[in-house]
């Protein structure tokens, strides 16, 4: 089974995007049978971010980030995604064949036009065609691999079943009796929560209201953590756990045996402050480890970029050919 999943190069990797996609894509890909598919996605940064030097030092801290969790790019396709220029040049046919009545409906757009029409701006202030198209260039990031599963989160479910659609299209219109794509699957982990940010907001790199994953070593993490929001109950005060952000980061990064004991030390009255240290402490002895090997892996640059370039020509021993394919599926020259 192939899996294919991607972190978007748009700031510094957070503590959601470990517990909610490289932790589990990890372990996914160590299981037999699995071919997984894990790439930067590079492209889809320049949607919503248009600061070159953040970008590229996105690149290497989320590169690092993915080995320093256990990668393994023996085994994995790991790559870059502006390093597979099949991508883009899939993205434009597949365009071709979308209604632009579905990308009206996508979220990521709808949500922008939402909160302009909330402040009483014009709907499309600020709207670019990439954040507008953005569903299509998922869609060949998928198809090109023909993954069959894809591990999202739940704000994604409708751009897959765009990617479906897509494929559907396309395999209509130009497939003649053959099926160029497989319809990828949605997986969503029931298990994987989303983990809010320091301002209660879902914790993301564009709302730069994350706790860095391994940036700005041990001290950073602590700093980050006593700025969570928490409610004004003083020590000694029972606390519900469940409403809580803070807890919510804790379970995210602990056993179920380590989550009920926390949960009762916020009920028997813990001190938001004590509840701080003791959330720093866990994910310090977690996240130490693998601190070590991002150190290592970012003073390595040139490693880095090896493992990339690998991974790509890995990559591109597929879509080359397969591109090649599609070309002559709508008619344009071959190309070989
Ligand atoms: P951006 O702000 O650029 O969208 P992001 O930090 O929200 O960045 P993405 O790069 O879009 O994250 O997503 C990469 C992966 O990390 C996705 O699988 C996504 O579901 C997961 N992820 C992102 N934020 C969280 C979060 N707060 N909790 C759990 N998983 C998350």
């Amino acid at each position: 089974m192939r899996v294919l999943t991607g972190i978007t190069t748009s700031g510094t990797p957070h503590l959601g995007n470990y517990a909610g996609a490289i932790r589990p894509a990890v372990a996914a890909s160590r299981q037999p049978n699995v071919d997984a598919f894990f790439f930067l996605a590079d492209y889809h940064a320049l949607i919503k971010c248009d600061d070159p030097q953040r970008v590229a030092a996105s690149r290497l801290e989320i590169a690092a980030t993915w080995l320093a969790a256990g990668l393994d790019p023996e085994k994995v396709t790991f790559y870059r995604q502006s390093d597979v220029p099949e991508i883009p040049e899939l993205s434009w046919i597949l365009t071709c064949i979308t209604p632009k009545g579905l990308m009206n409906r996508a979220h990521a757009y709808k949500a922008s036009v939402d909160q302009n029409e909330a402040r009483g701006d014009e709907p499309d202030d600020g709207v670019n065609m990439g954040l507008f198209s953005y569903p299509v260039l998922m869609a060949a990031d998928i198809l090109m691999f023909n993954a069959n599963r894809v591990p999202v989160g739940r704000d994604q479910i409708q751009h897959l079943e765009m990617a479906r659609d897509i494929a559907q299209r396309f395999n209509h219109q130009y497939g003649a009796g053959r099926d160029y794509f497989v319809l990828p699957d949605v997986q969503i982990d029931e298990d994987v929560a989303t983990l809010p940010g320091l301002d209660g907001r879902k914790m993301s790199k564009s709302y730069n209201n994350t706790i860095p994953l391994f940036e700005g070593g041990a001290k950073a993490l602590p700093n980050a953590i006593a700025r969570i929001v928490t409610d004004s109950r003083a020590p000694g005060e029972a606390k519900d756990a469940e409403a809580s952000h803070l807890f919510m980061i804790y379970k995210a990064f602990a056993t179920p045996q380590e989550t009920d004991h926390f949960r009762r030390e916020l009920a028997d009255g813990m001190g938001w402050g004590d509840a701080k240290k003791k959330l720093a402490t866990h994910l310090e002895t977690i996240l130490a480890p693998m601190r070590e090997q991002y150190v290592t892996l970012m003073d390595n640059p040139e490693r880095i970029e090896d493992i990339l370039q690998a991974g790509a020509a890995k990559a591109r021993r597929l879509a080359t050919p397969f591109m090649q394919e599609i070309r002559e599926a709508v008619g344009l020259r071959n190309g070989t």
